[in-house]
């Protein structure tokens, strides 16, 4: 039996929340997976009720489970997520961009994913004031966090189907220390991986190059702050932010959340895209096969995967990729592919 943490969030977070706990239990149920959800309140409705974004109870409930699937958070975003990263060390952000069918992107065939450092750069929340007119914050870049997430990269390299290529992109040109530090240790971990093709480049080549020809990315890896941006940028290339899901991955646990925000312009009208947190619990299962080898998690996540494809080669979408179906409409269409 899987205790899985399941945190509904701000925003479009409720609603897409619900659309996916209809999938995950229509794939439970048809492949007879033992799944346990503990309702973990956190974000601005938890601080708004308890004076915490995330309360003592709902830290304990998410130490009791096996992995943790959330919904975007609004404004005490950095007070649950960003926290939760650096306190569980789920040192690695997933964030795959790839074409869907029916779904209209800026080119065809993209299938990359972006490999975010998610500890450290100027997330470690280490802000100042110098007087009342200058503030610094500042970039923190260790080797043991560089060396991880680029031995996670190549390992990812390795095990897809892809094109088999690694780009490191920061700034070395400009920040040498830090990005320096970031750019010496991809070149360290690329030579222990001789059939990975590798390059490096500069953040602001990347983020024009992902509009120009993302069909010839395959693994990025990247420090924490390019990694978010660009995996926007890469969302919107194949057609939508609600179509990007993320993992963070630690060494003994992981969370599963879309890679978008709270999205308030449409909270509350049934129109939010569900996939992206759908997609998301697709990780999930493949975390679990892969964590627990667990052939039916494994089973479940192709399933969720094959049947998310289905449904928008029928033109059922939200209308952020165009369609004029509800958050609903496209989750129980889901869940009719997956019975
Ligand atoms: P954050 O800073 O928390 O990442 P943000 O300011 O980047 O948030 P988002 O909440 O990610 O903003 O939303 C950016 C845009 O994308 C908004 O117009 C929003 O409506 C749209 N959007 C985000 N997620 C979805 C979704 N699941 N379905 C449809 N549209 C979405």
């Amino acid at each position: 039996m899987y205790r899985v943490a399941s945190i509904e969030g701000d925003g479009i977070g409720p609603e897409i929340s619900r659309a996916t706990r209809l999938v995950l239990n229509a794939v439970n149920t048809r492949l007879g997976i033992r799944m346990e959800f503990m309702d973990v309140e956190a974000g601005d409705s938890a601080l708004a009720r308890y004076g915490r974004a995330l309360p003592e109870k709902s830290l304990e409930m998410i130490r009791n489970s096996h992995v943790c699937i959330k919904a975007p958070i609004g404004e005490s975003a950095a007070d649950v997520i960003v926290y939760l990263r650096r306190l569980l060390d789920l040192y690695a952000n997933i964030r795959p961009a790839k074409t869907y069918p029916g779904v209209r992107g800026l080119k065809d065939g993209i299938d990359l994913i972006i490999v975010r450092e998610n500890t450290e750069d100027v997330y470690s929340g280490l802000e100042y004031d110098i007087g009342s007119d200058a503030k610094i914050a500042i970039k923190v870049t260790t080797r043991k966090a560089c060396m991880r997430i680029a031995e996670h990269a190549f390992r990812i390299a390795e095990a897809r189907k892809g094109k088999r290529s690694v780009v490191a992109v920061h700034k070395a040109n400009l920040l040498r220390k830090t990005d320096g530090l970031f750019a010496s240790c991809c070149n360290e971990v690329a030579s222990r991986h001789p059939s990975i093709r590798f390059a490096h480049m500069y953040v602001d080549a990347c983020a024009m190059n992902l509009i120009r020809n993302p069909e010839e990315f395959d693994v990025i890896v990247t420090m924490n702050m390019y990694g978010d941006i660009l995996s926007d940028e890469a969302a919107q290339v194949i057609g939508s932010l609600g179509l990007a899901p993320s993992a963070n991955v630690g060494d003994e646990y992981a969370i599963f959340e879309p890679a978008h925000g709270s999205a308030p312009d449409i909270a509350g009208k049934g129109i939010a895209n569900p996939l992206s947190l759908i997609l998301s619990a697709g990780m999930m299962y493949e975390w679990l096969a892969r964590r627990y080898s667990d052939v039916k998690c494994a089973e479940a996540s192709k399933l969720i995967e094959a049947s998310v494809c289905n449904v928008l080669s029928k033109g059922i979408a939200t209308p952020d990729l165009g369609g004029k179906s509800s958050t609903d409409d496209v989750a129980y269409a889901i869940v009719e592919e997956i019975r």
